[in-house]
């Protein structure tokens, strides 16, 4: 299906037909039962074709815990959950270094890191959350001590809102060449795109228990660039909800 064809009957009021629409541009039904027009795509190639293909405003949500109680999600948007985003979750002993879906639940990458005796210190703080929430969550910034922010994140593979796949940085931080950019998409709070993966160094946990939480700055919350959002989203469609 074309762009254009794929934003024939898109209309979020119509839930139905654009359950339908939707279907058809994945090849598979990633609908959500709810009180709201939402989908759970479970791989990061299905992110990408939604970016490319869906004409209307999006919404990303990972668990929600930013969010308010009294939170009710919007009905003329699209709601994209990432919870099901696990495609990826690889451990290398030897570079102490994972790669993890942004979907992943905090709690169970640090069960899953810790069976092997190691942490990502900058993903501790919090208890609840996943991964890409966490990363477009950071409300300060934890850039002192080796554990920073910007020593843990090694690596960002995001989606724009037109559906294009980019990485920044990689295993190594010497895949860091030029512009740094794999912390445009930190903090973004949904504006800027959707977080697929990233990229993370780990410590051992014995090292970490002594060593405690990293120092934070604080950044006002959700301050992005307008310049930077003109260039990512130049149409406007990603909305956020905190
Ligand atoms: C305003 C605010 C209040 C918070 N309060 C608490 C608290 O009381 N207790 C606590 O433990 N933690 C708190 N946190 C931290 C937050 O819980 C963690 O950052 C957590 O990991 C978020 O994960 P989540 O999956 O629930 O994200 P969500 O709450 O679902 O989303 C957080 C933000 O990130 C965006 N987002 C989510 N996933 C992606 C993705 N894959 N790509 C791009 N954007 C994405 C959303 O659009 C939203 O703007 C708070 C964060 C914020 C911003």
């Amino acid at each position: 299906m074309s762009a254009a064809e794929g934003a024939a009957g898109a209309n979020p009021a119509n839930p139905e037909r654009l359950r339908e629409r939707l279907r058809d541009l994945l090849g598979v039904d990633r609908w959500v039962e709810a009180n709201f027009p939402a989908v759970a795509p479970s791989a990061e190639e299905e992110v990408v074709k939604l970016l490319q293909s869906y004409p209307g405003e999006i919404m990303v949500i990972g668990q929600g815990t930013s969010f308010p109680s009294e939170f009710t999600p919007p009905s003329d948007a699209l709601i994209l959950l990432t919870s099901r985003l696990v495609e990826h979750f690889s451990y290398s002993a030897e570079d102490q270094v994972v790669e993890i879906s942004a979907g992943w639940s905090l709690a169970e990458a640090r069960s899953r890191l810790s069976s092997v005796g190691v942490v990502v210190p900058a993903l501790e703080r919090f208890p609840n959350g996943t991964i890409g929430g966490r990363l477009a969550g950071i409300s300060s910034r934890h850039t002192g001590g080796r554990d920073g922010w910007t020593q843990s994140l090694l690596g960002i593979t995001v989606a724009t809102p037109d559906g294009e796949k980019l990485q920044f940085g990689g295993r190594c931080i010497k895949d860091v060449a030029g512009y740094d950019l794999r912390h445009i998409f930190t903090g973004s709070r949904g504006n800027l795109g959707v977080i697929l993966k990233a990229i993370f160094r780990c410590r051992p946990q014995s090292e970490w228990a002594a060593y405690g939480y990293p120092v934070s700055t604080p950044r006002p919350a959700g301050r992005i660039s307008p310049v930077l959002r003109k260039l990512l989203d130049p149409k406007g469609r990603m909305r956020s909800g905190v």
